[in-house]
């Protein structure tokens, strides 16, 4: 049995402020829930005091180098990720594929430094709508999971990776995938990790949805046999929302 995760994608968003306010509303309301991990992922800036401040929910780096220190000014790593007790980085999101042109070989890297350090990478991955449209999503995908996997054993780790589906052409639209269109595709993403790892691995790992996920779409998405939950961004930063949101996936 899989235990779902929702986890909020801040993006570029916040506030001291919000952060205090997202924070207390996370402990009180996360501890009512079953079955659902909460995952908060403010900006760096923010990503000290909300994991300090941490009692019933987790949380994630939007970002971090491959490299575990050094001259890249600008950067965090995944060491002082863990040095503070973060337990998630996001990985591969589309808006860093697109806009600071993240290349596979980079993701890729990036995800065997976060599984080396103990870092569970949330690996983002997603088809545009042209792709889509040329019934290539089910390759894109693929090519995207494999080859930010490549020469990793999952053989004795446990839960050190997390998959989010989000289409492109969902993302910050409005427009969400229909229940059916994800978990054909989330169905579709366990079967290469079963063909290409292991049954046993394809089983144990989440595959989030992620792409305007909201309120009202939470429980028919979550309900679906092979989604494990959601990573959400505009609606994480509606604290009501996002509470119906995380209770969704506790219910499904
Ligand atoms: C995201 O940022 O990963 C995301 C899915 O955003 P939104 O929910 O706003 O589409």
């Amino acid at each position: 049995m899989r235990k779902s995760i929702v986890a909020g994608n801040w993006k570029m968003n916040g506030t001291q402020a919000f952060a205090h306010h997202m924070s207390q509303a996370m402990n009180e309301h996360a501890q009512t829930l079953q079955g659902v991990e909460v995952v908060v992922s403010p900006p760096a800036v923010f990503l000290s005091h909300i994991q300090h401040v941490a009692e019933s929910y987790s949380c994630a780096a939007q970002n971090a180098h491959s490299e575990q220190s050094g001259a890249y000014t600008g950067e965090i790593s995944l060491a002082m990720l863990r040095d503070i007790g973060c337990k998630y980085v996001l990985v591969g999101h589309s808006e860093r594929r697109d806009m600071f042109d993240e290349t596979e070989a980079f993701i890729s890297r990036k995800v065997t430094a976060a599984i080396e350090v103990g870092i569970v990478p949330i690996l983002c991955v997603g088809e545009s709508l042209e792709q889509r449209n040329i019934g290539q999503a089910n390759a894109v995908v693929k090519r995207q999971v494999l080859s930010a996997l490549q020469g990793l054993d999952f053989s004795s780790s446990t839960d050190s990776l997390v998959i989010a589906y989000e289409p492109i052409w969902a993302i910050g639209t409005g427009e969400t995938a229909t229940p059916e269109q994800a978990q054909e595709v989330h169905a579709y993403v366990r079967s290469v990790l079963a063909d290409n790892i292991s049954a046993d691995m394809a089983q144990r790992t989440r595959i989030l949805y992620g792409g305007s996920v909201s309120a009202s779409t939470a429980q028919s998405l979550f309900k679906n046999t092979d989604i494990d939950g959601g990573l959400v961004g505009g609606a994480s930063l509606k604290i009501e929302d996002f509470k119906i949101i995380c209770s969704a996936a506790a219910d499904s």
